[in-house]
Order: C-alpha cells, then structure tokens, then sequence
C-alpha cells in the first residue's frame, strides 16, 4: 500500500532504508497545510496568470490544502477536478442573483450553542469550527463560527437540551469538521451522549479521513469503536481521483470497527458534472467499502456561482447515471430548502 506523504519523523528514519516510509501525525499534517494561494501555484507549477485570480478569492475564504490532498493534485493542470476543488478563483468575487451568505437559514434553527436542530429525530452538533481542507464551493464559507464552537462546558445546555426531548435518537457531529478536534475531547462528548438513553445512533459528517487519511488512527478507531452507539460515517468526496491507496485504508479500518460508511458528494461544474466521472466515483467509493448517499446540488452561497449546475441537467445526469449503474450506486439528488423538514428530492 502506498502511502502519498512519506514523511519521516525521525532522522533515524531517514537514514533506515528498510524502514516503512511514515506518515506523519494527522495533527502535524493540519497544521504543516498550505495556507498561501502563491504556494499553492508554485507547488503545482502553476501559470502565474491564476495568481491574481487566486488572492482575491483567497481575500473571501483563506485557502487551505494539506499536502497528503495535494498529492493527488496532477500539476500544471489548471483542470484538474481536485484543483478546482481548493484553488481560490476570480469568479468567487462575482455577486451574482440569489447566491447569498446563509443559504441554508441555520442561524434561524440554533436554539443551543453549536445545535441545529431542523429535522425530526435527529440534530446535528458543530463539534469542530474549524476544517482540514477550505472547499471553494462550501455553503458553511460565511458561517459565523465564532459564535458555534463550544467549549465542553459549555455543551452542558446542549446535552440538557438533548436530554429533555426523547424524540431525538440521533446525533449528527458535523462542522466545520468535527474531527479536526481532539480525540480527547470527542472521546469526553461522545461517552456524554451514550449516557442519554434515548439515543440510539452517532453519525459523523467528515471529509478528515479523505483528506488526511492518517486521521483515522488509534485514538480515533479507540473510541469510535467502543461506544454503545450504533456508528454512521458520512463522508465527503466529490470524484474519484480523491481516493488513493491511503483512503481505502482509512475506510478499512473505520468498517473494521464497525462504522457504516456513507458518502455524500456535490454537483460541482467542472468537477463532477458528467455521467462518466459520476459512475467512475460510484465504482470507487463502493471498491473501497462506501456506498453512495447524497449528491448534492449546490447551495447557493456567495462566490461559488460558477460551480452551478442547473436543475435539469443535474437530473439529466442521475438519469443517465440510474441507466449505467446499479441501484445502490445511484445517490439520491437532493437539494437543501430552508423550513422543508427534510432534505428535498428534486
Ligand atoms: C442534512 C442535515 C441532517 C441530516 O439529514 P439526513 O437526511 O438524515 O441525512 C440533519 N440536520 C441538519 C441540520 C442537516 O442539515
Ligand atoms: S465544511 Fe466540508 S465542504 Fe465545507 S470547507 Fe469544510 S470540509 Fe469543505
């Protein structure tokens, strides 16, 4: 198995040719991530043409891409469907009708700090504010995160809240990316929400593990494997070319400890948006022991206009997908409308 960041922590390493290479810590390697737009050029050799471009956006939403991500980059390719994904672009500056900050109205539905809670039976946590890797297209670009990330006492309120409504069975963590936090803190949260009786189910929103795959490792697989609740993994990935070597042994040892692993991807233009890369992501995701959930169409949030893909050509393109695919390849196309109880099928 290859491992894309071979690393090596230790001089010792460096100097012991028979040593497996070693990934370093997943906590290293979110901090090591590059943050600067002209670094990111210059590591992809870039034509500085995209330099303006990428400051601009980069002035709206930082940049950020870890290099086990930026691995799986082909340079000097201004295409490339994982590019597109991180780089920051002039068009992000474009306003453009019914793109807007908050499309999703959560900060009508927090009743407790870091809770949102709009569908029946289930609420979804902001575990972490913070993300590994800054998507270009993220409907969370203007979430007021600062307000949103609680301090475990201050999850105090919010587990009374849970406490105090037995309708609710399942917890979401989400984010930002809930597993850019601590394992300790996880641990501490999690083995709180085992305590309340009428939880049944845990369910983490994460795109860490496809983005710095060394994220799973023994502490995390510690306590995801020992609580009584019943483990869902919704993972994010948008094409194919994002699961490497090192992917499929996260998504190994997260099914080896008994999590259900799902994936949720968005319709991105320029990504994702043809039939072909649709089946060929379906085909790799369910190779490596996911199966496909949601796609996604875009919500409309300020300065990702250009990742719009209509309506009917996203149904078009599903169409074409159920034709060419089995059914449990085929993800539900759905779009997310503020005050619907659930998310809608279009
Ligand atoms: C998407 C979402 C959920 C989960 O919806 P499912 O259809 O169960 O996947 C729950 N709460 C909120 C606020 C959401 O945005
Ligand atoms: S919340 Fe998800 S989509 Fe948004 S920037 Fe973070 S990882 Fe990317």
């Amino acid at each position: 198995m290859i491992t894309r960041t071979p690393i090596a922590v230790h001089d010792a390493d460096v100097h012991d040719v028979d040593a497996a290479p070693v990934a370093a810590s997943w906590q290293r390697q979110l901090s090591a991530a590059i943050t600067d737009p002209l670094e990111l050029c210059r590591r992809l050799d870039l034509d500085p043409g995209w330099l303006p471009g990428a400051e601009a956006g980069h002035a709206l939403f930082a940049t950020r891409v870890p290099e086990a991500y930026l691995a799986r980059i082909r340079p000097r390719d201004p295409g490339d469907p994982l590019l597109r994904q991180v780089l920051p672009v002039a068009s992000e500056t474009e306003t453009a009708t019914g793109f807007v900050d908050d499309p999703l109205a959560e900060r009508d539905h927090t009743p407790k700090p870091g809770l949102i809670h709009k569908y029946a039976g289930r609420v979804l946590l902001i575990a972490s504010p913070a993300c590994a890797i800054n998507c270009r297209y993220c409907f969370r670009r203007h979430f007021p995160y600062d307000d949103n990330a609680p301090s475990m006492r201050e999850w105090e309120t919010t587990l009374d809240y849970l406490r105090g409504d037995d309708s609710i069975r399942e917890v979401i963590l989400s984010g930002g990316d809930p597993l850019a936090s601590s394992d300790r803190r996880l641990a501490a949260l999690v083995e709180r929400l085992s305590e309340i009786p009428h939880l049944k189910r845990l369910r983490i929103h994460t795109r860490l593990p496809v983005v710095i795959p060394a994220r799973v490792d023994d502490a995390l697989l510690g306590w995801l494997g020992e609580t009584r609740l019943q483990r869902v993994m919704v993972l994010h990935i948008n094409h194919a070319q994002e699961i490497d070597d090192a992917v499929i042994g996260a998504c190994q040892r997260l099914r080896d400890a008994g999590v259900t692993l799902l994936n949720q991807s968005v319709l991105l233009r320029g990504v994702n948006d043809d039939v072909a890369t649709l089946e060929a992501l379906s085909e790799q995701l369910f190779d490596a022991g996911v199966l496909p959930y949601y796609l996604h169409v875009l919500d409309p949030v300020r300065g990702a206009s250009h990742f719009d893909v209509g309506d009917d050509e996203a149904r078009d393109l599903v169409a074409a997908l159920r034709a060419r695919a089995p059914g449990f390849l085929v993800p539900r196309l759905v779009r997310e409308i503020p005050g619907e109880p659930n998310k809608t099928p279009l």
